[in-house]
């Protein structure tokens, strides 16, 4: 009956080892590794006609002044905002 106890004991043991070995728990420590470019930053720039504040990779430019869109960047910049 002793010899019971220790062999439970010892295939408790080698369970647990062979689960290490097979991998790491599935759902419990699961990280995904975070894609890079969500960290990257955006650089936000106004609309030299209407103010509205976008990234600069989607700006129209026109010589030093940046535009929304094409329609704003032919309209050209507003020297006063409306009231
Ligand atoms: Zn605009």
């Amino acid at each position: 009956m002793k010899y019971l106890l220790v062999l439970l004991v010892v295939a408790i043991g080698l369970w647990t080892l062979v689960s290490r070995l097979r991998g790491p728990d599935r759902g419990a420590s699961g990280e995904a590794p975070r894609k890079s470019g969500a960290a990257k930053p955006v650089e936000m720039v106004q609309c030299a006609h209407c103010g509205l504040h976008l990234a600069a990779t989607d700006a129209v430019a026109e010589g030093s002044r940046l535009y929304c869109s094409d329609a704003h960047r032919r309209l050209g910049p507003v020297s006063k905002p409306p009231a």
